[in-house]
């Protein structure tokens, strides 16, 4: 074979040209400009869009713009280390969390970093912060109680393990209350818990930690704190860590519930990181796609079915309102994504209906198929009982005349609402809800003072278990109140009452 020495130098013209192609790489990039947390950098044409970027100092930062002649990275750390003119480098990973059981108990950063002066964490494993949520065919729907302690919420607005169900109120009504009681009721339930806090300050986060402790919660939970002196981006990825360490754990079939605390606070952090990339401002101010900011978090939260493990993640996002007003940009965009909302209002709460849940606007649209026969029983009624006793309370401000009907339907509602009333950290086993439920729902406490209901409700439990525990063994077995049950149990309460109000009178 001849080869003329022309065509020879035109190979090596070529192969030198694809050579300064090659070392022409777009792995290291310059900062243009830095500051509040932005650094816009130039020459990465290859970055994706999510990548992590080393900068000096080893401060990581991660690409959310993708422009024509420069990428929009947010940096996660200190953004006064880094200068313009620096150099930084790809590092064609996304951003990844360290998951694991060695977590348990421990209190980290929005990257997973152990806060709590505890020492290193020895994770074997990590995880992308962003995955696309487990589809249709892989779920299957809720059919376990997850059960929060709370009477209210177990009886009206059940939970199941798997579903999102949104905290929703005003400032100081009680919302971080009812999360933090679902936790310490999880004890022995084979549940791992995650709190996520974002934007809340340090020491609330210092006093809920040591809540979870005092209250022997800690061992089976993570806590994740991107508090409100930490950088935006921090805040805006906390959430998504959070996911990541539960799916480490869903997968290997276990039952997770994970607490967002509060989601209004990160979709403010977003704003601010995308009115900073200048991303155009919408409703509110918030960019275009922040529904698919919270859409994309809580759809990771699903029941897997036998097939993938059967784990599952139960979520409770938080969400505050600002007067009561559930129909703001990002109230209307969580309620609308989650399977149901507790709301909590504040003239309740300052009456000292304590959890301040609002029956009528709060639902749970699938924990029902979760829920014990037991309390199916014994709760039925009470929401619709509710309804009517407001309806009637509302009109009977006018009237001083009122038959006996009416007035039969507002002491019962006064004995139920009372019945709902709980205090904090205390939450109930499932068959000392039923209990008192049951005692409420037979009208046991219709004709007693409303100020002595809680006491006769304690009462009455300690009776039935010093004489008759083997009804409310029977009921925790059961999961539902056999027919002989409730008999000899109604047997029983009269027997009671009829002692407990003879003590009254004298
Ligand atoms: P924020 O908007 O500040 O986050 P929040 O809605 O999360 O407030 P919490 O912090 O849970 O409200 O509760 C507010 C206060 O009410 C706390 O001091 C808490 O101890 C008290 N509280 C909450 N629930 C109850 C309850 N069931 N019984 C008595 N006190 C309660
Ligand atoms: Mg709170």
């Amino acid at each position: 074979m001849k080869i003329n020495a022309g065509e020879i130098a035109s190979l090596i013209k070529e192969q030198i040209k694809n050579y300064h192609h090659k070392i022409d790489s777009s792995d290291v990039g310059t900062v243009v400009t830095v500051g509040d947390g932005i650094a816009l950098v130039y020459g990465l044409d290859e970055a994706m869009l999510g990548e992590l970027l080393l900068f000096p100092n080893d401060i990581y930062g991660m690409v959310m713009n993708l422009e024509k002649d420069h990428v929009g990275a947010v940096l996660l750390g200190d953004d006064t280390l880094i200068k313009e003119g620096d150099t930084v480098k790809r590092t064609k990973r996304v951003m990844e969390v360290s998951v694991g059981e060695e977590m348990l108990g421990r209190v980290v950063n929005a990257l997973g970093q152990p806060i709590d002066g505890l020492g290193p964490i020895k994770t074997k494993e990590s995880r992308p912060i962003e995955v696309v949520a487990p589809g249709v065919m892989k779920r299957e729907s809720v059919n376990t109680p997850l059960e929060t302690g709370l009477k209210c919420i177990d009886a009206i607005t059940p939970i199941g393990r798997g579903q999102r169900e949104l905290i929703i109120g005003d400032r100081q009504t009680g919302k971080t209350a009812i999360a933090i009681d679902t936790i310490i009721n999880q004890k022995d339930k084979g549940v791992i818990c995650i709190y996520v806090a974002i934007g809340q300050k340090n020491s609330t986060v210092a006093q809920i930690v040591e809540k979870l402790r005092v209250n022997n919660a800690l061992s089976y939970t993570i806590v994740i704190a991107a508090t409100a002196s930490e950088p935006a981006p921090l805040l805006y990825v906390a959430p998504y860590s959070g996911s990541a360490i539960a799916e480490h754990f869903m997968y290997q079939g276990k039952d997770v519930l994970i607490v967002y605390d509060d989601l209004s606070k990160h979709a403010v952090a977003y704003r601010a990181l995308s009115l900073l990339l200048k991303r155009s401002p919408g409703r509110e101010a918030y960019p275009g796609d922040v529904f698919y900011l919270h859409s994309r978090l809580l759809e990771r939260a699903c029941k897997l079915n036998k097939e993938n493990g059967g784990g599952s993640i139960t979520a409770l996002p938080i969400v505050e309102t600002q007067a009561g007003d559930i129909s703001a940009y990002i109230p209307t965009n969580v309620i609308s994504i989650t399977d149901g909302q507790i709301f909590l209002v504040s003239d309740l709460f300052n009456a000292g209906q304590r959890p301040a849940i609002d029956v009528g606007l709060s639902v749970s649209r699938v924990g029902g198929a979760a829920q014990y026969k037991a309390m199916k029983q014994v709760a039925s009624s009470i929401k619709i009982d509710l309804a009517s006793y407001q309806e009637m309370k509302s009109f009977a401000q006018f009237g001083s005349d009122l038959d006996a009907s009416t007035l039969k339907v507002l002491r019962h509602g006064d004995a139920l609402q009372e019945v709902l009333k709980q205090k904090q950290y205390q939450p109930y086993s499932m068959e000392h809800e039923i209990f008192d439920l049951f005692m409420a729902k037979h009208g046991y406490l219709d004709e007693l003072e409303i100020n002595k209901v809680s006491e006769a409700l304690n009462k009455a439990y300690s009776y039935i278990l010093n004489n008759k525990k083997e009804l409310i063994e029977s009921i925790k077995n059961e999961k539902q109140i056999l027919p002989e049950v409730e008999t000899a149990l109604k047997a029983a309460l009269s027997e009671f009452m009829e002692v407990y109000k003879k003590e009254l009178n004298d």
